[in-house]
């Protein structure tokens, strides 16, 4: 990822995707062909697929890592956790990362897994004997330790401040500093952060970042993470699991519309627009990139990248025609 981050011209603009592993192989199917137009027509630096806590998704993870980076030959980044996993459940996910031909893992401490989502893969929890791992700092050393630099790491990185059941207190982002410091130069290449909608407080934290003393965060790729807008109930749902503050602004404009799930929408993508164009305003070293969180669904995030002029020119005029035939019409 940092290698296609740095060959950008400088200044450049980039964007990455991500997917969770759906339940179903009906699931898989739609999503494998939503994924097809979605390359072909948006071209995302690079996507990323989800880890569910614990290891409860791994078999889908690392099949939905498969049809990315292999079949469709996307720059795939694999999350993985590591609380509440064996250190052979890491070995395998890394050993079969690396067979696929995946370069780049966002390594992740993870929360304690819901019993919820172990019944559902038919899977037990496992024993969190391991104590090899109890921060992400313990994975980012692990997999540097075990496979030097063949992995580009990224870490997590909050700037509206976190809280979790280690730290039920809320964390702002000043108290979670020294361990975002000593993940990163543990061997992160890159930071891609929580969901956010308020500007100023990603700028503040980015300006925290940039001009800290340790000089740790002067180049690094920061990459802003943003959600695009479904609906009203999971905007509510996904910012109070997220910590992430509504602007009054963009709330006010939301609420005024939110039992039409369809301007919902509307609102939504014109918000994320203004929000894209702004951090485009923002200082940053290098290329400023824009991370998705798509839910899995194309619509919003299609909407977003064309408004906001971030899709690529394609390689080879080729492409394009092959793009412009097989990209249904966006509504
Ligand atoms: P850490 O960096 O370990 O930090 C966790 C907390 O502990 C922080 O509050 C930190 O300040 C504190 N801390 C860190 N080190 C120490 C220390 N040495 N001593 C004391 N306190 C310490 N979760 C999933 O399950 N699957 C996913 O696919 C997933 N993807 C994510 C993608 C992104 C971009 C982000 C931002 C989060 C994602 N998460 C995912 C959620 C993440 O696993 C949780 O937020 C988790 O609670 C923290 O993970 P972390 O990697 O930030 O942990």
């Amino acid at each position: 990822i940092t290698d296609k981050i740095n060959a950008l011209p400088e200044g450049a603009n980039y964007f990455s995707l991500e997917f969770f592993p759906p339940k179903t192989q009906m699931g898989f199917a739609n999503l494998q062909s939503r994924l097809e137009r979605m390359s072909q027509a948006l071209r995302p630096l690079f996507v990323t697929v989800t880890w569910g806590a614990g290891g409860s998704t791994a078999t889908k993870s690392l099949e939905l890592a498969e049809i990315c980076q292999r079949q469709l030959g996307l720059t795939t980044c694999l999350h993985l956790t590591c609380t509440n996993m064996s250190r052979s459940l890491v070995d395998e996910a890394l050993e079969q990362a690396k067979v696929l031909g995946i370069r780049n893992i966002l390594a992740l401490r993870g929360d304690a897994p819901r019993s919820e989502e172990y019944r559902e893969e038919g899977q037990t929890p496992e024993e969190d004997s391991n104590k090899d791992f109890t921060w992400a700092v313990d994975l980012v050393r692990y997999i540097r330790r075990q496979y030097g630099d063949y992995f580009c790491i990224g870490v997590a990185a909050y700037p509206e401040g976190h809280s979790d059941e280690s730290h039920p207190e809320h964390q702002s982002p000043k108290t979670d500093l020294p361990y975002l410091i000593e993940k990163t130069q543990a061997g992160a290449d890159f930071l891609m952060t929580q969901l956010f909608f308020d500007v100023d407080a990603y700028d503040r934290f980015e300006k925290m970042l940039r001009e800290h003393e340790s000089g740790t965060f002067k180049t690094i790729p920061i990459i802003p993470g943003l959600l695009p807008i479904q609906s009203y109930k999971i905007l509510r749902r996904v910012t109070k699991l997220s910590h992430a503050k509504l602007p009054a602004d963009i709330l006010a404009r939301l609420e005024a519309v939110k039992t039409d799930d369809e301007l919902v929408k509307q609102v939504g993508v014109k918000v994320l627009g203004e929000i894209v164009e702004q951090l485009k305003k923002s200082p940053s070293p290098g290329r400023r990139g824009f991370h998705f969180y798509t839910l899995n669904l194309e619509k919003a995030v299609s909407h977003i990248l064309e408004d906001c002029a971030l899709i690529p020119q394609p390689l080879f005029e080729d492409d394009n025609e092959e793009a412009i035939e097989s990209t249904p019409a966006i509504n």
